[in-house]
């Protein structure tokens, strides 16, 4: 029967979070009896077991293996749950640089959010908030994880797959997936532009079946890189001249470290700043930059030959910034900039700050990350009057600070997502990964580009699924002798 494929032979895709969204990705594909589990994360907005993906809409025992594109919170923060306290009982893989980070934010994690604190009120344990996992359920998982470097393929019980460079962050990937003939392309998040130190995602040499690809941006357009430098230490060094404070919220690392070069690159050049302080606020600050060290190998080029030749002989021993654990060794006197976590403002350093200069209308507070709906960051964006204290619900701060959201975010815009999409070539395209609308326009954007090929075997089919929206894709003539 043409047409007709059975259950075993229809390639299923299932959606456990990160489908219309951005956050807690978690997707599911299955193909002749085969299960694979693509990221684990966690939904920074949301707390409690909310924030996790809907582990209960599926039989998480099936799952074979599990993949991990990159460290970020929302591909990776539910992996202890999953390890330790689900019935879980498959293979985890992510690269080395991904599993040495992802240690230490984890234990960060579990430090600075509700996960293994109580959120009730006068130290009472509150149900919902407490123990989705411990520290000890993070040492325990991270001896089981087992890792992959790039451009190497692994081979297990018939599933093979490989890592590719995918830009975005240090140590991430994106995962080519064969099985039983069928391949499949999971970018995760991933850009095509160098930066100072990562290399672009590359085009794997083989064209996938199916490519399932992040949509954070839509069919919006990024302006050039150098642009967004030259905005960002302009409003910066006009922020610093007039007596004001510059807050830079950022993940615990990657942006961060980006950032970072480009402002002790800034200060080397302006002696004028030199006196300026540039603090870099996280409680992971040392021990993120030991990583970075380490794996400089990884790195592109630009880096590489910056850590070799003798002036300097490592990139992230920064000769303007200093770095500090929390708050208690900074002295707010006169003009500084501060790079702080978290990224999205919802506590911590970064909402600290915040929340202490905000009435001032000389300080300016720059967004450069991917701010998701919920968050004090997304808040901001909409330029409030007042702001909610994060530690005092019922203390709102009058908000003068300026606001500014320059993009540092290393997702791919839409030119860059449609050529990276040319050059890979899928049949078909599954969108995870984005918000409905900019993901919904993004649909559009790439049926009506591919619009002549319809009804031809070269037709591209693309697909939003929602979250536990079960999607079948039935394939034939892939029969593989065995
Ligand atoms: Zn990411």
């Amino acid at each position: 029967v043409e047409n007709n494929f059975s259950d075993e032979e229809s390639f299923k895709f299932f959606g456990l979070g990160g489908c219309n969204e951005v956050g807690r990705s978690c997707h599911i594909i299955e193909y002749k009896n085969k299960v694979i589990m693509l990221d684990a994360g966690m939904h920074p907005a949301l707390s409690g077991h909310a924030s996790f993906p809907y582990f209960d809409e599926y039989d998480i025992s099936k799952v074979d293996i599990l993949l991990i594109s990159h460290f970020h919170v929302d591909h990776s923060a539910s992996l202890p749950y999953i390890m330790q306290q689900s019935n879980f009982r498959g293979k985890v893989f992510m690269t080395h640089a991904t599993k040495a980070i992802y240690r230490w934010l984890m234990q960060d994690f579990v430090r600075v959010t509700s996960i293994g604190n109580s959120r009730g009120e006068g130290g009472k344990m509150n149900e919902e908030g407490s123990n989705l996992y411990t520290d000890e359920d993070i040492m325990k998982s991270f001896d089981r994880i087992e890792t992959i470097d790039y451009h190497s393929t692994m081979e297990i019980d018939g599933i093979r797959f490989t890592a590719y460079h995918a830009g975005h962050v240090l140590g991430a990937c994106m995962y080519f997936i064969e099985i039983g003939g069928l391949k499949v392309l999971f970018t995760g998040d991933y850009s095509r532009e160098e930066n100072r130190h990562l290399h672009a995602a590359e085009v794997p040499p083989l064209k996938p079946d199916i490519l399932i690809s992040e949509s954070t941006f839509g069919t919006g357009t990024l302006e050039p890189r150098a642009e967004l430098e030259r905005k960002l230490t302009t409003h910066i060094h006009a922020t610093l001249t007039k007596g004001g404070r510059v807050l830079l919220p950022v993940f615990a690392l990657g942006n961060a470290q980006e950032l970072l070069l480009i402002l002790d690159e800034y200060w080397e050049k302006n002696e004028d700043l030199q006196n300026v302080n540039v603090y870099y606020a996280s409680n992971l600050a040392k021990k993120c930059m030991a990583v970075y060290e380490t794996y400089t190998g990884i790195m592109n080029d630009k880096i590489r030959l910056s850590s070799t030749s003798g002036k300097k002989s490592n990139p992230f021993d920064f000769k303007f910034i200093k770095s500090i654990k929390d708050l208690s060794k900074f002295q707010d006197l006169g003009p500084s900039v501060v790079v702080a976590t978290p990224g999205m403002l919802q506590a911590g350093v970064s909402r600290q700050l915040l929340e202490k200069w905000a009435p001032e209308t000389k300080n300016l507070v720059i967004l450069t990350g991917y701010s998701v709906e919920g968050t004090m960051a997304k808040e901001l964006l909409k330029e409030p009057t007042m702001i909610q204290s994060a530690t005092n619900p019922d203390l709102s701060i009058p908000r003068r600070i300026g606001i500014e959201e320059i993009s540092f975010a290393a997702h791919v815009d839409f030119q860059q997502n449609s050529e990276f999409i040319d050059k890979v070539s899928p049949s078909k395209i599954i969108l995870v990964h984005g918000d409905s609308v900019p993901m919904g326009r993004l649909k559009s954007a790439l049926l009506s580009k591919y619009a002549s090929r319809k009804g031809t075997d070269q037709e591209i089919k693309v697909y939003n699924p929602k979250n536990c929206e079960e999607l079948k894709i039935g394939f034939k003539g892939l029969k593989v002798a065995k």
